[in-house]
């Protein structure tokens, strides 16, 4: 789960990170009198949940509080188009105010988890500000890591390398180890999967603060953290997506032609291979899961067929906790209520395997049964050709 700079500020503070004073402003009013507040200027920043805003127009300085009114007015309800947002873009729905930052140096910090050594890992550059895959692409020598043995936690020695390497002396210097040990404990407490601090700002001061956050939390784990869960934005997830999980169901958009209903992560892999084997590529996967009801299934043939880049839809169950019946049933209904007009392709295999083929043939619905996966791959396919 992603959550927006402001929030992910707010949880800076009580870990001690330090911030800019900011607040989100919710009228172009308010957003003057904030800017007041700190003392007649601002930075304006649309939140939407990617990077890259201040490229895009989502980040803009307030020289009066009038100014700043207006920014607010405009930023807004505008379509921010972004290099992570995809050329459609998304629609800004908060703005927050921030107080202005006097920089002397924009750093990189980040804390992720390193697949490969499955460690929590720093990485560190002096070039901050910029996109960091753009560093890693032609410089990656400007790069540190620093991998986190988790039954020692961040060790002193550690957070000196990575002031090291960001080119830090004196207070700033100083500063930085609590700044880098107090992200390390809140990565940690709060399952994070990234905390993001680009820029990490060294001020003419000398104080060392995240002038920019980004955090993603580990969907596994928040159960653990209502009060994560309470930062959650629905107007920056895909509808599709939403309107799935409310029937526990996972939708996946993606770009292609076939939309695909599978149960469980290895069965769509493994579906989405063959239908690329065969020629065509999925338009999304929805993994109906273990043991879904036939109103599930039928919710989620409904909303892969809502999605407008479908041209065929590939059904392919093997039932084991799941039953065939059930899923053939299913999909009937929502056939029948919502009428079905791209082709439809089903393989189903395993625990009433018979029941369902005699429910899909006695339909009337013109729906193709196929034998095995790569039977049923080749006729989706061919379908659209
Ligand atoms: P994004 O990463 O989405 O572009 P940032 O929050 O990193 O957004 O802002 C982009 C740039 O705007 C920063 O690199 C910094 O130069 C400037 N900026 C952002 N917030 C402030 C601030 N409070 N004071 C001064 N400059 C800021
Ligand atoms: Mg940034």
């Amino acid at each position: 789960m992603n959550i927006h700079e402001y929030q992910a500020k707010e949880i800076l503070r009580q870990y001690g990170v330090a911030t800019p004073k900011g607040q989100v402003a919710r009228d172009r009013a308010e957003a003057a009198s904030i800017t007041r507040d700190f003392g007649g200027q601002s930075v304006v920043k649309a939140q939407i949940h990617a990077g890259g805003r201040g490229k895009g127009g989502g980040v803009k300085f307030a020289k009066t509080p009038d100014e700043a009114a207006e920014l607010f007015d405009r930023m807004l309800g505008m379509n921010l188009v972004t290099k992570q947002t995809g050329p459609e873009g998304r629609k800004v729905q908060t703005v927050f105010i921030s107080d202005p930052v006097d920089i002397a140096r924009e750093l990189y910090l980040s804390f992720l988890v390193d697949r490969a050594t499955g460690r929590v890992t720093a990485l560190a550059s002096t070039e901050g500000g910029v996109e960091i895959e753009e560093v890693a692409a032609h410089t990656p020598e400007k790069i540190v890591k620093v991998a986190v043995d988790p039954a020692i936690g961040l060790a002193g020695h550690q957070a000196r390398e990575l002031a090291f390497a960001l080119g830090l002396s004196g207070e700033s210097f100083k500063k930085s180890g609590v700044f880098f040990q107090n992200l390390y404990k809140l990565f940690v407490e709060k399952d994070c999967s990234m905390v993001e601090i680009n820029p990490l700002v060294v001020t003419t001061q000398g104080d060392v603060i995240a002038l920019d956050a980004k955090i993603s939390f580990d969907d596994n784990a928040l159960f653990r953290h209502p009060e994560i869960v309470a930062y959650r934005d629905l107007n920056e997830e895909a509808e599709a997506e939403i309107d799935a999980s409310k029937f526990g169901l996972n939708f996946i958009k993606l770009d292609g032609d076939i939309g695909c209903m599978v149960n469980g992560a290895g069965l769509a892999m493994a579906t989405m291979d063959i239908i690329q084997h065969h020629g065509s590529s999925p338009a999304n996967f929805l993994d109906v899961g273990g043991g879904a009801s036939e109103e599930a299934v039928k919710n989620a043939f409904r909303i892969i067929l809502q999605d407008p880049g479908v041209k065929a839809v590939l059904v392919n169950i093997f039932g084991g906790i799941m039953r065939c019946d059930i899923v053939a049933g299913g999909v009937v209904k929502a056939a029948r209520e919502i009428g079905v007009t791209v082709p439809v392709v089903v393989r189903l295999e395993g625990t009433n395997v018979e029941e369902g083929k005699k429910i899909l043939s006695e339909s009337g619905l013109r729906i193709q049964v196929a034998s095995d996966l790569d039977d049923a791959a080749r006729k989706v396919v061919a379908s659209i050709r």
